[in-house]
């Protein structure tokens, strides 16, 4: 039984169905990318996912339970957690609070700030007055202190530097295997997310078109993009960095 099974999803707006039939699925420890060109519906399905959108038929499942008909805030409590392309984060608050109003009073974050240590250096800094990266790295960090079993993250690299994606990566990768959680997200440049992530799916007008593992995938790198993604430029190849334990500050 995997974390998270998506059997047939069809979901929209409006009574206007956007995505259809859509099947995928995640492990407890693993990193799965959702690829696809503008429009393709990468987003609807991880809004579907959270309940965010409506669902019109289809099967999603968490753990084994179906999670289908519940609300947004029970799928939350169910263990999903779901970073938003805009990062949803209140700019007047500051860092610490953030993480405070994340955590309530039972829990500490004590081991969510190891992932990100630059945040400990930020505490009193309002999220207005961070970097992308700051706020990125804010927005996981405050997803992490609900201790999700699903992590489902839009766009992360949207608006950050080469750099600084490279560094979330090998951070996400640490927070599946040592929280055993899923770990799902969206990412706009394909071989930055075949050189760090698990698997890969690929969406095309609303459906899905491929999918494999990343080294199943990695030879057909040139073949998936101009099929599916458009035009994509490789990021300049910035290496991992050395000791990938945790995310610097930066932008
Ligand atoms: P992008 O990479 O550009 O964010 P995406 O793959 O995430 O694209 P979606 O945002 O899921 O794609 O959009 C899929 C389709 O649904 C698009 O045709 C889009 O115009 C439409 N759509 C998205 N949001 C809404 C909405 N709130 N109401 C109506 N249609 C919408």
């Amino acid at each position: 039984m995997s974390l998270l099974e998506v059997e047939r999803l069809t979901a929209g707006y409006a009574a206007v169905p956007v995505v259809r039939d859509v099947g995928l699925s995640v492990e407890r420890g693993e990193l799965v990318a959702l690829l696809g060109a503008n429009g393709a519906g990468k987003t609807t399905t991880l809004l579907a996912i959270s309940g965010l959108v409506s669902t019109y038929s289809g099967e999603i499942r968490l753990a084994g339970a179906s999670i289908s008909g519940l609300a947004p805030a029970r799928r939350a409590r169910a263990g999903i957690q779901h970073v938003p392309e805009d990062r949803s984060l209140f700019p007047s608050l500051t860092v610490d609070e953030t993480i405070r109003l994340a955590g309530g009073t039972r829990r500490s974050p004590e081991w969510v700030l190891e992932y990100f240590p630059a945040l400990r250096e930020l505490g009193g800094r309002r999220v207005a007055a961070l970097s992308g990266g700051e706020q990125q790295m804010l927005a996981l960090a405050r997803a992490l202190c609900r201790d999700p079993s699903l992590l489902i993250v839009d766009e992360m690299s949207l608006g950050l530097a080469p750099l600084v994606v490279n560094a979330f990566f090998p951070v996400l990768r640490r927070i599946a295997a040592e929280r055993e959680c899923g770990v799902l997200i969206v990412e706009q440049h394909v071989h930055v997310a075949l050189r760090w992530v698990d698997r890969v799916y690929v969406m095309a007008g609303g459906t899905m078109a491929a999918s494999g593992t990343a080294d199943e995938m990695r030879p057909k790198v040139d073949e998936l993009t101009s099929a599916y993604l458009g035009e994509q430029t490789a990021p300049s190849p910035v290496p991992a960095p050395a000791g990938t334990h945790a995310v610097d500050s930066g932008s």
